[in-house]
């Protein structure tokens, strides 16, 4: 795993982790030694750093990471720790899903903070499926290489309860984007809150995981999804230019028709609407990168992805 912070000495014992585990995953080993493949002694402080790697192969970012970051506003600190195995045709990413930065210097989180023990599996070769798989409440989204999640449905809707949870019919309209406007989700500046049991997880842009102004060259992996795409940041190379990927959703125009009224001003997710090709990205939010699919990171909605462009590995199934 290429991180900019980590020292020549650790990025000597990653790599050698690494090429282990290529070679014996290659033998087609079973379960029980390809369990043993990545455990690393060394684990890389990733404190503040941003990512730098590109390599679509989550099996790249085999490694064991730690991290130190405070939740500001409650002044508690933690110890973040994450570990990524390669299991041949999958990897694993388990983590206690404290960030690698400080947090909650200006959120408004309805519950306080709290580590938690989690563990995603993804292929490593994923495929686009016949068709896309909408977002659910059921499923967790993605999670980002610091190994806190992506979960970008608020259970929240106008009109429903107090309009912040128990909005669990995806066929209700008028969902609040908690990255919208003037949301009641009280993200932080790192556009990320808790859930009532204090899982720290992000609805946007992971702003500390990747350059955020005038990048020399496009944007690393950051994570990935639930079906095993990875997520970019934001800067794409347009033919040499390193300018930021625009999503295809544009606000509709005109007025709500009913329920809260006003103009769509990106409040609720059914402001937008997807236009094929008024951007760079698929109604997935995604696109090729030097033959690869993945994700991309955007300013506007729908953030990171829209939908699945392949299946979703049930590990992401919430409430297993
Ligand atoms: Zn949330």
């Amino acid at each position: 795993m290429t991180i900019s912070k980590q020292s020549a000495r650790n990025t000597r014992t990653m790599t050698a982790t690494l090429m282990l585990s290529v070679i014996v995953a290659g033998c087609g080993s079973a379960d029980q030694s390809s369990n043993a493949t990545t455990t690393s002694t060394t684990s890389t402080d990733i404190t503040n750093a941003q990512l730098s790697d590109k390599s679509v192969s989550c099996t790249d970012y085999a490694g064991a990471l730690t991290a130190t970051a405070t939740d500001v506003q409650n002044r508690n600190s933690f110890a973040a720790a994450t570990t990524i195995t390669a299991n041949g045709n999958s990897c694993t990413i388990a983590s206690n899903a404290v960030p690698n930065h400080d947090f909650n210097a200006t959120g408004r989180f309805a519950t306080q903070f709290r580590p938690q023990s989690q563990s995603y599996t993804v292929p490593a070769n994923p495929t686009l499926a016949t068709g896309p798989t909408a977002l659910s409440l059921q499923y967790d989204n993605a999670v980002f290489l610091n190994g806190v999640k992506l979960d970008l449905l608020a259970a929240g809707c106008f009109g429903v309860g107090n309009g912040a949870i128990g909005c669990h019919n995806m066929n209700s309209p008028y969902r609040y984007d908690p990255m919208g406007g003037s949301n009641k989700f009280g993200a932080d500046e790192h556009n990320a809150h808790t859930q009532p049991d204090g899982t720290y997880h992000y609805h946007g842009n992971p702003l500390a995981l990747f350059a955020q102004a005038n990048p020399t060259t496009s944007s690393p992996v950051v994570g990935f999804a639930a079906d095993g795409f990875p997520i970019f940041g934001s800067y794409i190379s347009d033919e040499g230019t390193i300018r930021k990927a625009k999503s295809s959703y544009q606000l509709k125009s005109g007025s709500r028709n009913g329920g809260p009224g006003g103009s769509y001003d990106g409040t609720f997710i059914d402001d937008w609407v997807y236009v094929a090709g008024s951007g760079d990205l698929d109604a997935c939010n995604g696109m090729e990168q030097n033959g690869s699919y993945g994700y991309v990171v955007t300013d506007t909605y729908p953030h990171v992805l829209g939908c699945f462009t392949g299946t979703p590995d049930a590990s992401f199934r919430k409430g297993r």
